[in-house]
């Protein structure tokens, strides 16, 4: 299954991910990051439906889909 995972300490809070996910998944976080934003989060990650709507829009490469069900290795950190 795809799961959405950000970054938090790339994100800038711009939003714009928010606005394109068709599940709504993604929100603002309550609690400040390193660089002193609300970052972005996920609020199920593991209902993401791997669409990459978010990964396209985000100016910061801050956002990655990972899927496990796949045979190759999926991405990680
Ligand atoms: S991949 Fe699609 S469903 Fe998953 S969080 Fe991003 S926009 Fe939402
Ligand atoms: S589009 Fe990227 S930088 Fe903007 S809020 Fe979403 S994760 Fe953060």
């Amino acid at each position: 299954m795809p799961q959405v995972v950000i970054d938090r300490s790339r994100c800038k809070g711009c939003e714009l991910c928010f606005k394109v996910c068709p599940k709504k998944l993604l929100r603002r976080s309550s609690q400040l990051s390193a660089r002193g934003i609300y970052p972005c989060e996920a609020s199920d990650p593991t209902a993401c439906i791997g669409c990459l709507q978010c990964v396209l829009v985000c100016p910061d490469v801050a956002i990655t889909v990972e899927d496990d069900t796949d045979d190759e290795q999926p991405t990680r950190k």
